[in-house]
């Protein structure tokens, strides 16, 4: 479905977008004015263009003082999935692996075999975003998928080849591009060394401390498990304690590592009758 929509999208229409998501961190609904600028299309075009693409459900119009588009999540998606594939980075888009709340799944081909894209549906609050708010003003929510998309992106990016997670290929609007894991979530499997692989999680989690990530989301959804390892997902919503500047958003930090921490003791304990003790732990990764 996704990928006969994207067929029938055309050059033109590329553009209008291209100029939307080039304002899209400026204005809320960009004015025609400013997209037959920045994509040299003439304003009485972009304005037919925004009117069929609105009809198709991929833009959103609000007529002010002047006429303003903005994307949906599946306007911004396929604009996305463009980006990728003008770049020859994405030849071909698979099927639907999955679709929730948070993020539409799809399997791909890419310049590096098979893949997964995965397109970002939401933002997460953050001290980030509080700081950001007040440069940024009034944003479009799709502005917020875009920043969960490079966030999980930058992640992946410190902790590929030194924490076991997907490597990650690229990243275009609210979509990222990475290695295809072929294995299964933790509590989707019934494990024969509970204690091992607990115990090996928190290597993990205590070397992504190390390097400063905290995943923020950790628990059996989010580790995917095959007998040849596990691998840690979804990151939009990590932690870089680089870009932490004060002593209250450390222990913020602090607070959602132990949050996380506390989800698997506490899968574990239940799940495989564990006796593992939380505190203990979360000491274990902050010394
Ligand atoms: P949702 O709202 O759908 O739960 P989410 O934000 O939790 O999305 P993820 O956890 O990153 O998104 O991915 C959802 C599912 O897609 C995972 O549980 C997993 O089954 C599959 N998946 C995600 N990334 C990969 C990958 N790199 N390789 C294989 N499967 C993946
Ligand atoms: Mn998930």
């Amino acid at each position: 479905m996704l990928a006969e929509r994207f067929r029938r999208i055309r050059g033109l229409a590329w553009r209008v977008m291209d100029g939307i998501f080039e304002n899209m961190w400026d204005y809320k609904f960009v004015p025609v004015e400013i997209i037959s600028r920045d994509s040299n299309v003439e304003e009485h075009k972009v304005e037919k263009v925004l009117k069929s693409l609105s009809d198709e459900k991929l833009i959103e119009l609000k007529q002010t003082e002047y006429l303003g588009g903005a994307f949906t999540f599946l306007g911004l998606s396929l604009y996305s999935l463009n980006r990728f594939v003008r770049k020859n980075i994405v030849t071909m888009l698979g099927k639907k692996m999955g679709e929730g709340k948070e993020s539409m799944i799809y399997n791909c081909i890419s310049k590096w075999g098979e893949a997964v894209i995965k397109f970002h549906k939401v933002g997460y609050p953050s001290f980030k975003k509080v700081r950001e708010k007040r440069d940024y003003g009034d944003l479009h929510y799709t502005v917020l998928m875009v920043r969960s998309a490079k966030n999980e992106f930058n992640a992946l990016k410190k902790l590929y080849g030194k924490v076991s997670v997907p490597k990650p290929y690229g990243w275009e609007g609210n979509a990222v591009l990475m290695e295809l894991i072929d294995a299964k979530e933790l509590y989707k499997v019934r494990l024969e060394n509970p204690k091992d692989v607990f115990d090996y999680i928190i290597e993990e989690v205590r070397e992504m401390w190390k390097l400063g990530i905290v995943h923020g989301d950790l628990s059996q959804f989010n580790i995917l498990v095959n007998p040849e390892g596990i691998w840690f997902i979804d990151f939009p919503q990590a932690i870089d304690l680089n870009e932490v500047e004060t002593d209250e958003e450390l222990r913020m930090a602090e607070d959602i590592l132990k949050r996380d921490v506390t989800n698997l003791v506490n899968y574990f304990n239940k799940t495989y009758r564990l006796n593992v003790d939380a505190d203990r732990v979360i000491e274990e990764i902050l010394h």
